[in-house]
C-alpha cells in the first residue's frame, strides 16, 4: 500500500517528536544542575520586580499561588502570617518567583538569571535566595573573583576551580534552604550585571568541568595570592585529602601586589578587639609567634600583658578578629615598637589550592589551565558532569 504525502509528512514530523522526546535532558534526568545563592540576608524587606510574565508558587510545596502580566517594583515585607507582596499576604514562609518567558527579574535593583525564592528567616527577616543553574552561576562569579583582562588560561582555571567549589556546597548543604552565600564567605556573586564576554567565554569552553579525586568532588578553594608556598588545608578546616595539601612551592605570584604587606597596629587597638573571649588579665604588652606550621606560616600567637600572664591564640581566630584585610594572611613577622605592633607578611588569604595571581603567572607563561589545575590541586582529575 502506498502512503499518501500526508501520512509521510505525518510519519517525518512523529519520528522528529519521539527522537526529540527521547533525546531530551528530562527524560534522562539531565536537568541542568541548579545552584542556590542567599543573595541577601538579614534585611527586613526586599524590592522584587519582573518585566514580564511570573508566577508565584510556595517554596516548600510548589503549588501555585499567584500568577501576573508584570511586576513593577514591589516591596516585601514579613507579616505574622506569612510575606507580603504589593498588598497580597501569602501565608506561607516561603515563595518563590518564577519569571516565565525568560523575563528579568530584578531584587533590589539587581538583575538575576533564574528564579528568586524570598524566605522569611529567623527574627523577622527576610533571606532572598537566587536558584539558577551552575553554568550562569559560575558567569556571575568570575568576574568578581579574577580579572576578565587576564589571559585565558588563567580565567578558565579558576572557571573550573568556582564550579568544582559550588558543587561540593550544593552537596554538603543539601538540608539547608540555601548552597552558597554571594560573598567572600562562599565565592563573591554579582548576578547577571556581573557577567563579562571573557569571562563568559571561559565558562562556555570548560562547560561542566569539575575536579575530582578518587571519584570524589572536593572543595577546591583558592585565594588571591600564596605568598611563595601553598597552605595545608588541615591547618584551618578538616579535610586532609591530597590535592589540599598544599606546600607547592610557588613563585608565579611573585608580581602580585599583595605578595608583601605591612600592616601597623597599637596593642591598645588589638586587645580592644580581642573582646571577653580573650581577655588578659592586665594590659597587653606584648605579642609573639608562638608556633609556625610547616610551610612557615604561623599556627599560634602568644600575648601577654604586664603583669606576664598570657594566652594562647591560633593565628587563624587572630587574622579573622583583627580583619582578614588588615592581617593579610598568616605567614606574619611581628615588630614590637614601644607599644606599637607591625605585622609584615606575605600573601594574602587563607592559602590553600589555587593561587589566583600564581594562576595569572603561570598562564603567561604559557601554562595551559589544565597544568594550573594539576600544580595547585596536585592528584585531582577533570571531569564532565
Ligand atoms: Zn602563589
Amino acid at each position: 500500500m502506498k502512503m499518501t504525502r500526508h501520512k509521510r509528512v505525518f510519519l517525518f514530523f512523529f519520528f522528529i517528536f519521539c527522537v526529540g522526546f527521547l533525546s531530551s535532558d528530562r527524560l534522562f534526568g539531565k536537568e541542568p544542575l541548579k545552584i542556590r545563592v542567599a543573595v541577601f540576608r538579614g534585611i527586613p524587606e526586599v524590592i522584587l520586580a519582573v518585566a514580564g510574565p511570573f508566577e508565584i508558587v510556595d517554596a516548600r510545596t510548589q503549588v501555585s499561588l499567584y500568577r501576573g502580566k508584570d511586576l513593577s517594583p514591589a516591596k516585601v515585607t514579613v507579616t505574622p502570617e506569612g510575606l507580603k507582596l504589593k498588598g497580597m499576604v501569602f501565608t506561607t514562609d516561603a515563595f518563590t518567583c518564577l519569571p516565565k518567558k525568560q523575563a528579568a527579574i530584578t531584587v533590589n535593583n539587581r538583575h538575576y538569571r533564574g528564579d528568586v525564592s524570598i524566605f522569611k528567616d529567623e527574627g523577622g527577616s527576610i533571606l532572598i535566595v537566587n536558584i539558577l543553574d551552575l553554568e550562569s552561576y559560575i558567569k556571575g562569579v568570575l568576574y568578581h573573583e579574577i580579572s576578565h583582562r587576564w589571559p585565558m588560561d588563567a580565567i578558565k582555571a579558576q572557571a573550573v576551580a568556582a564550579r568544582t567549589y559550588a558543587v561540593y556546597q550544593k552537596e554538603a548543604m543539601k538540608l539547608k534552604d540555601y548552597d552558597l552565600t554571594a560573598d567572600t564567605s562562599s565565592q563573591v556573586y554579582g548576578g547577571y550585571e556581573s557577567e563579562k564576554r571573557k569571562t563568559n567565554r571561559a565558562v562556555n569552553f570548560t562547560y561542566g568541568e569539575i575536579l575530582r579525586y578518587q571519584g570524589r568532588v572536593f572543595p577546591a578553594y583558592f585565594h588571591a595570592t600564596c605568598g611563595g608556598v601553598t597552605e595545608n588545608a588541615s591547618e584551618l578546616w578538616k579535610i586532609d585529602i591530597v590535592p589540599l595539601k598544599g606546600e607547592r612551592a610557588c613563585s608565579f605570584c611573585l608580581e602580585s601586589p599583595h605578595y608583601y604587606w605591612k600592616a601597623p597596629a597599637d596593642l591598645k587597638t588589638i586587645q580592644k578587639k580581642m573582646g571577653a573571649r580573650y581577655a588578659l588579665g592586665g594590659v597587653l604588652k606584648n605579642i609573639s609567634v608562638a608556633e609556625r606550621n610547616s610551610t612557615g606560616r604561623v599556627r599560634t600567637l602568644e600575648l601577654k600583658d604586664e603583669q606576664g600572664a598570657s594566652l594562647i591564640i591560633s593565628a587563624k581566630d587572630f587574622r579573622a578578629i583583627q580583619g582578614s584585610d588588615v592581617i593579610r594572611s598568616t605567614n606574619f613577622t611581628i615588630l614590637l615598637d614601644e607599644g606599637r605592633a607591625t605585622f609584615v607578611g606575605k600573601g594574602w588569604g587563607h592559602g590553600v589550592g589555587l593561587c589566583q595571581w600564581g594562576a595569572l603567572g603561570m598562564s603567561k607563561k604559557g601554562y595551559t589551565y589544565k597544568q594550573i589545575l594539576e600544580f595547585y590541586y596536585p592528584g585531582s582529575e577533570i571531569v564532565k558532569i
